[in-house]
């Protein structure tokens, strides 16, 4: 009986040796099948409002160091420059009239199919920290795991994700961060919001505070305390970008330290960039003007030469296809990003996205359409059928509406953008979830209800 329990004891532990064996081999072979994405999107951040594309403050050390270590755009264009529409198009690598998903109330379908939601089924570990309202787009919770909040207190929510991090170190992760504060209203506290505030405002501008999305006003939603000065906005915008920075930073050292910065894809982007008075709109987006659609992209990986800058024009519908390329995953569903990898691996010999599209649906009044190549833009009003035609080497903040001068560069693009929105897409209508109160709350706050 002695020799018996002798036995089984032996018999147990040479089981549980073999178990922890063969955890250790698994968890090895698990982490060499792929790396960790870290993909970082802020909301409203154009990119010439980051030293590393120029800005003459320092808002973006961390970034500018993440630069120093990958590759950068200078030429990335968003699809759309509406949170959802953008956001869909960035997770889903198709274009808003694909997708149509439009609006907050729109359900993301179960044929649409996602960047988290093929990195599930390779057994990859999703995480999305945002602010609720993005964990409110209906569908998009079946695509993560886990969901952390970052409603007011980015701290705590870098904090949670950090050590959500530590916890899943041993496992295959992808990690969306969607940063909000750098949306109107700009409201960074302490010390972002006195970092960029001028001391004397002789050379400032005064507008009204007016109702909606009108040119030449303040959007009520946007205003503090009745404050009309346009450079007290840009310097709480400013702040805002160095006070996301700083998490941004917090969560790279710690990367660092976990020993995960060399195994870890990182993506820095955002969803569109933000109107400051240009074509006398200020502090809106929803236009396809560059001011709305050049977004920063910045990508950093094991094999990326750092420090490298592409100038080339790409998409941010091409992020998804890279990433899926970068860890060898093929898609079967038809995208429409292309893989950046070849730009990335060998920019001299590229010539893809010649032509790159972008859209706007505002339900409520804006349907925009646009065509863009390095040298050319042609924006379509569909509801006033009107169009413009820039040449964006030498009138680059888009001024002067070529439409009745160059006629044959404007039915060029425009036959070209008919092509485009002609186009065969899937014959989906995403069906519709009524808001509830806190989201419409939320909706109101941030300007895209009345
Ligand atoms: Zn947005």
């Amino acid at each position: 009986m002695k020799l018996n329990r002798k036995r089984y004891l032996f018999i147990c532990l040479v089981c549980f040796i073999a178990m922890s064996i063969g955890l250790v081999i698994y968890t090895s072979l698990n982490r060499q099948q792929g790396l960790n994405i870290i993909l970082i999107t802020i909301d409203s951040l154009r990119s010439d409002h980051l030293g590393c594309y120029g800005y003459k403050r320092n808002t973006s050390p961390n970034i500018d160091k993440l630069v120093e270590e990958g590759v950068m755009f200078t030429q990335a264009i968003s699809q759309a420059s509406w949170t959802p529409q953008s956001l869909t198009s960035l997770l889903t690598a198709t274009y808003p009239s694909t997708h149509k998903i439009y609006d907050f109330g729109s359900v993301l379908y179960e044929e649409l199919i996602t960047l988290p939601g093929i990195l599930k089924k390779k057994r990859y570990t999703t995480v999305a920290v945002s602010a609720g309202l993005i964990k409110r787009f209906p569908g998009f919770e079946r695509e993560f795991d886990n969901f952390f909040d970052m409603d007011e207190k980015i701290g705590d929510s870098i904090e949670n994700l950090i050590r959500w991090i530590g916890h899943f170190k041993h496992k295959k992760f992808f990690a969306w961060v969607h940063f909000f504060s750098a949306h109107s209203p700009y409201k960074p506290p302490y010390p972002f919001n006195e970092m960029f505030k001028e001391k004397s405002n002789k050379t400032s501008k005064h507008i009204p505070i007016g109702n909606g999305k009108e040119p030449n006003i303040i959007p009520n939603w946007v205003a503090i305390d009745r404050i009309t000065d346009v450079n007290y906005y840009i310097s709480q915008y400013d702040g805002a970008i160095a006070y996301t920075d700083f998490y941004i930073g917090k969560l790279l050292d710690k990367l660092k330290i976990l020993g995960l910065d060399k195994d870890t894809l990182i993506i820095l982007t955002s969803d569109h960039g933000e109107s400051i008075g240009e074509h006398d709109y200020y502090f809106q987006h929803g236009f396809l003007y560059d001011q709305l659609l050049k977004a920063p992209l910045i990508i950093k990986g094991p094999g990326i030469t750092k420090g490298k800058v592409i100038n080339k024009q790409v998409k941010l519908i091409d992020i998804m296809p890279t990433i899926l390329a970068f860890l060898k995953i093929k898609v079967n569903n038809k995208i429409e990003g292309v893989d950046l990898l070849p730009l990335i691996y060998d920019d001299n010999n590229y010539t893809g996205n010649e032509y790159v599209f972008s859209e706007t649906f505002d339900c409520d009044k804006l349907n925009l359409k646009s065509i863009r190549t390095p040298e050319w833009k042609l924006i379509y009003n569909i509801g006033l059928d009107k169009y413009e035609l820039y040449n964006l080497k030498i009138d680059p903040e888009e001024i002067t509406n070529l439409v009745d001068i160059d006629k044959e560069k404007f039915i060029f693009l425009k036959t070209k953008l008919e092509k485009w929105m002609n186009r065969p897409k899937p014959n989906i209508i995403p069906p519709t979830k009524p808001l509830d109160e806190n989201t419409k709350r939320n909706l109101r706050y941030l300007g895209y209800l009345q």
